[in-house]
């Protein structure tokens, strides 16, 4: 019989993000399909939160790999926890978000511990008492099922793909596992941790809605003029008042590089579609941006679609979009804005 093992490691505060929670609800799931007992292992400097808050999920036993060595993304101390957590636990079944570290350090655990490793899982179900996960490729244009004999199979689960863990904090006995740090293994140690303010990181994964702007911003409007600044103060008011992610279509980013008048708070990163990304916002509202086919294909995980464009028979008026305001997107977004506060 398979053990199903989630992995995760604290964030600063000692909490779970909420990523982790998510993959946490993907591997109780699918213990429970299967039938199956659910270990926790956790790392950091301190597990004893999140051992609290993860003690209702029905796990048979909490590992813990605990050091200020841990607190830090790191990868040889990383896959040092990881393996050394897996092992604890005897895992065949290894579920943990596609966060960084581990994107960057189960790949080795896996491979140190004989076992394969599939990224970005998007479902998993029980087939014929069989775990099956599926994940996208070339864009998500195609799902792959993956079914594996080879244990340990190790997971990791994509962001907005299942609901976060939620249930009540308990108490949770957590059985210590010793991992030496070398001198070697800690030689990588980080210097300062330099991130953008809340207000200035607006790629949102958690945000309810998603925000997009497309070129039509910075085109002339009807007084023959473009006006890019008004745009950026109107675009980031809104993400400032409501908090809503940013993305963009790929012809205002290119802008950017052909050295034209942009908004400069946009980067390739912002960018929606095909050669792009594929957010997974419940809501999202499209802006000066006329719905192509290479955009809108980003948006198929996004659950309520609306768009404001001048123009009547733009992408998004051809079904691509459940409402379309037929708008001048300056006027809209002025009103919205003001009534935002
Ligand atoms: C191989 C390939 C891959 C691609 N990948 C991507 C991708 O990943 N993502 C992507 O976005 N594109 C991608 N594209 C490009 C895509 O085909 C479009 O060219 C692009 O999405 C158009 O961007 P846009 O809608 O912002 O600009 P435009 O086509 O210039 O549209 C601007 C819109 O703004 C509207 N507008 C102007 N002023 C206002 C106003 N005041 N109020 C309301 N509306 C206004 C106009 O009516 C117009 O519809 C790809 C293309 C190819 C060939």
């Amino acid at each position: 019989m398979d053990t199903i093992v989630f992995l995760a490691h604290t964030e600063s505060d000692g909490s779970l993000a909420k990523a982790s929670l998510e993959a946490l609800t993907a591997a109780k799931s699918l213990a429970e399909g299967l039938g199956a007992p659910l270990a926790v292992g956790l790392f950091g400097a301190d597990v004893a939160a999140a051992a609290s808050a993860v003690a209702g999920c029905g796990a048979t036993a909490v590992y813990g790999v605990v050091g200020g060595a841990f607190d830090v993304p790191r990868y040889a101390t990383d896959a040092a926890a990881m393996t050394a957590l897996c092992q604890a636990a005897s895992a065949s079944i290894v579920i943990a978000a596609d966060d960084s570290r581990f994107s960057r350090a189960l790949p080795g655990a896996a491979a140190r511990l004989g076992g394969r490793i599939d990224a970005h899982v998007a479902a998993l179900e029980v087939r014929d008492g069989k775990p099956v996960a599926t994940r996208g490729f070339y864009r998500q244009r195609m799902a792959a099922e993956i079914s594996r004999s080879a244990r340990p199979w190790c997971l990791t689960v994509s962001s907005g793909c299942f609901a976060a863990y939620a249930g009540a904090p308990g108490q949770a006995a957590v059985t210590a596992v010793d991992v030496p740090v070398s001198e070697a293994m800690a030689r990588t140690a980080p210097k300062a941790v330099i991130a953008p303010s809340a207000d200035e990181q607006t790629i949102r994964p958690d945000a309810k809605v998603l925000f997009v702007a497309g070129a039509g911003w910075t085109k002339k409007q009807a007084d023959g003029a473009p006006h890019t600044a008004e745009a950026g103060e109107l675009i980031l008011g809104f993400l400032g008042a409501c908090k809503a992610s940013l993305g963009s279509s790929k012809s205002l980013v290119d802008m950017g590089g052909a050295g034209e008048s942009v908004l400069p708070f946009l980067t390739h990163l912002h960018q929606v579609g095909q050669t792009g990304a594929t957010p997974r916002h419940a809501k999202g509202l499209a802006t000066c941006c006329h719905g192509e086919e290479p955009h809108v294909v980003g948006w198929r995980f996004i659950g309520e679609r609306r768009a404001v464009n001048l123009d009547p028979a733009c992408g998004w008026a051809q079904g691509k979009a459940d409402v379309l305001y037929v708008a001048d997107a300056f006027a809209v977004m002025r009103k919205v804005n003001e009534l935002l506060g």
